[in-house]
């Protein structure tokens, strides 16, 4: 089992480190969420990092809109934290509802404060082969397969399931920046079990519980779950746990996989941009 929890705690205690070096200096690493009133998984995670975030001395500001907040809404929430100078970091909550405008509203956000990633700018950084900000959960990923112990990604076969902008996409591109040889997998592909088979790293970012059984993993595959699906009054993976784990050579849980270092590596961002911002 690939233990997320120790990974993230890794992470976080050269963050604190960072963060106090930048108090030294008077800068207090600062982050705004901006966060949609409904969002319920939008505001765990808010939560999530608000409180791990206190414990580094990172200082979390999180700016919640009413339910039915306008694409201009939020476009106003994001300028205010654009032109303040005592905050370095900012993300938008992702997925916004239907209806608002998310590629205007990542437009507006500032690429050197954007620490998921969002902005245009940044994701064609990503897909030049620059690794500065990028979406966290994909980060984490990456964090993930580069622990001692995991064998080396360099001209491994990956297969990533799902290709969304927050996960899929930019993992098969960090995939491909490590030297791996990437398939990316979606609803539309065909005899998935058969790509599945071959790939020596296997990321799963599909949204269904259970999705990846056991005759879809290569023997001794590197799994990692980035799923999170609530299942019975349960948070489960993408990966049926149980059953791929004898024949993984590495899996994530779910929880205690990905979660916690995303929200790890979205603090680390936040002390580099602020690190960057003088
Ligand atoms: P998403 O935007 O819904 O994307 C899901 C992807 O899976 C799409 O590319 C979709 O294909 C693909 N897909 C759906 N059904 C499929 C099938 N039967 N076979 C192959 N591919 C299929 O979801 P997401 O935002 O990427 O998130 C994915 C999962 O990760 C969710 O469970 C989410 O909760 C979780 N997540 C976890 C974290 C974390 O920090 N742990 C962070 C973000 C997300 P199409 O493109 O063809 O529709």
């Amino acid at each position: 089992m690939l233990d997320g929890r120790a990974v993230a705690k890794d992470i976080r205690e050269r963050v604190k480190t960072r963060a106090a070096t930048l108090r030294e200096r008077n800068i207090i690493p600062t982050c705004a969420i901006v966060l949609l009133e409904g969002d319920e998984p939008g505001r765990l995670y808010a939560e999530q990092i608000a409180k791990s975030g206190g414990s580094l001395g990172i200082n979390i500001d999180i700016r919640q809109l009413p339910a039915g907040a306008s694409t201009n809404d939020v476009l106003v929430a994001v300028a205010d934290i654009v032109d303040d100078p005592h905050i370095q970091g900012m993300m938008v909550q992702r997925p916004l509802p239907p209806g608002l405008d998310a590629e205007r509203i990542a437009e507006e956000i500032d690429p050197r404060k954007d620490v998921d990633g969002a902005h245009p700018y940044n994701q064609g950084l990503l897909v030049a082969g620059e690794t500065f900000l990028v979406p966290a959960t994909a980060a984490a990923v990456m964090e993930l397969l580069q622990q001692p112990g995991v064998p080396s990604l360099d001209g491994a076969r990956a297969a990533v399931l799902g290709r969304s902008a927050v996960v899929g996409r930019p993992v098969a591109l960090l995939l491909i920046a490590k030297n791996a040889t990437v398939t990316v997998c979606h609803s539309h592909t065909k005899v998935l079990p058969e790509i599945t088979r071959q790939a020596d790293i296997l990321v799963a970012a599909v949204g269904k519980p259970h999705f990846v059984t056991a005759d879809m993993v290569k023997g001794g595959a590197t799994v990692i779950d980035v799923g999170t699906n609530y299942l019975n009054g349960h948070f489960v993976g993408d990966v049926d746990f149980d059953v791929v784990l004898p024949v993984a050579g590495l899996l994530t849980p779910v929880p205690g996989g990905v979660g916690p270092v995303t929200t790890a590596v979205l603090l680390r961002s936040v002390v580099e941009a602020a690190e960057r911002s003088r």
